[in-house]
């Protein structure tokens, strides 16, 4: 037979640690308000998914509800009982749906599942009538995304579901495809496709707003929006400046600093040639820390390859050869000698290094570097103000 047990990693030291990761609550809550008084008069509610996108959904959940934040949303029912756990009076959805016999665990702690198919629809519905109940539930609608959720013909239809009476529709909702591309046509077919939905259901408080739609021109807003990228400090505009608050910051160590010289190479595979002399600093930090090998310094030195890039004692530095495991190696040739040492930490996230231009360098987004955030990473909140 097997066994299970808890994880057995537990938080980690300062001193301990190869990477400090600088939390700010304050600017998560300045972060939601600015969304809040951006979203018009529609409730601000706060997507904290993936472990509130990789900053911990322990600190998150209570730092948004001090500030006012009634609506959580998550994805999976485990983050949803976490997130019970520290906010006891909090409405919280999950928006992965209602998998078969997993209603009772909805009721215990007081969650709605979010349903977006007549199946899950159906066995709310049955639950509710077995408890004699009409609980909360949100109905999710796809107008665009083809991922989760009914059809705009059988949403068009809802209205006639004799199930809808069983329970208690809470919310209507939809999602946008590509609201951060505020030219895309796709937006305002969508937001018509939600207006007249809505309108054949107009007893149930409507959502349609991630963090780039509260950002969108023309778009009404509705009842309550949902965002999360930019409570963790992302550019919901990026076509536009960020107007968040940076949330997340990154510090790693300095392991060993080595001179090597012209034909040289560095890393697995010798990926990145030296073309002279240079100075090159290894990071305790690598891909299994969730930094990802896809940022990566390959070519030679001085040729502008894309690839990630640390701040060493205020100069831009980048990253020589592959990433590895646990260490990256950056070349840290144009930092004057004396600069930066064994032990010292440099800037992995922070300043110019934002989370969407760490993305953007390792040919991703934003969004995958904070939900990687490593675990071996020390961890310190800046706390809001109570
Ligand atoms: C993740 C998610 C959000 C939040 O999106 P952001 O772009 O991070 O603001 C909102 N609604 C749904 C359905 C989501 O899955």
């Amino acid at each position: 037979m097997s066994t299970t047990r808890p994880d057995p990693a537990g938080p980690v030291d300062d001193d301990a640690a190869g990477g400090i990761l600088h939390i700010d609550l304050a600017a998560l809550a300045a972060n939601w308000r600015l969304l809040r008084d951006a979203a018009g008069g529609a409730e601000a509610a706060a997507v904290v998914k993936a472990n509130a996108y990789g900053i911990g959904i322990e600190q998150a959940v209570p730092t948004l509800a001090r500030a006012g934040c009634a609506s959580f949303f998550v994805a999976h029912l485990s983050e949803a009982i976490r997130a019970r756990a520290v906010a006891p009076e909090a409405t919280i959805y999950v928006l992965n749906g209602l998998f078969p016999g997993t209603s009772p665990h909805y009721r215990a702690h007081r969650l709605r599942p979010v349903l977006g198919s007549s199946g899950e629809i159906d066995e709310w519905a049955g639950f509710c009538r077995a408890q004699s109940e009409a609980l909360p539930a949100a109905l999710h609608v796809d107008t665009g995304m083809n991922r989760l959720g009914l059809g705009i013909p059988e949403g068009m239809t809802l209205k006639d579901n004799p199930h809808l009476a069983d329970f208690a529709p809470s919310l209507l909702m939809s999602h946008f495809v590509g609201a951060e591309e505020n030219e895309n046509p796709l937006n305002a077919r969508q937001v018509e496709a939600f207006s007249a939905l809505r309108e054949t259901l107009p007893g149930i408080p409507a959502s349609l707003s991630n963090s780039s739609g509260i950002f969108l021109r023309d778009n009404p807003q509705f009842d309550l929006v949902r965002p999360g990228y930019a409570l963790y400090g992302g550019n919901p505009t990026p076509y536009a400046d960020n107007p968040m608050n940076p949330v997340v910051g990154l510090e790693v160590r300095v392991v060993q600093i080595r001179t090597i010289e012209a034909g040289e190479t560095v890393g697995y595979n010798g990926r990145w040639v030296a073309n002279d002399r240079r100075r090159v600093a290894t990071l305790s930090v690598g891909y299994a820390d969730g930094y990802p090998r896809a940022a990566s310094g390959r070519g030679a030195s001085g040729e502008t390859m894309l690839s990630g890039m640390a701040l060493v004692a205020g100069h831009s530095c980048p990253f020589a050869g592959n990433v590895s495991m646990d260490l990256i190696i950056v070349d840290i040739t144009d930092v004057p000698d004396g600069a930066i040492a064994r032990g010292d930490c440099v800037t992995l996230i922070g300043g110019d290094l934002t989370i969407d231009e760490v993305g953007r360098r390792a040919g991703t987004i934003g969004y995958e570097i904070l939900t990687n955030l490593g675990a071996r990473y020390a961890r310190q909140y800046r706390e809001a103000a109570p």
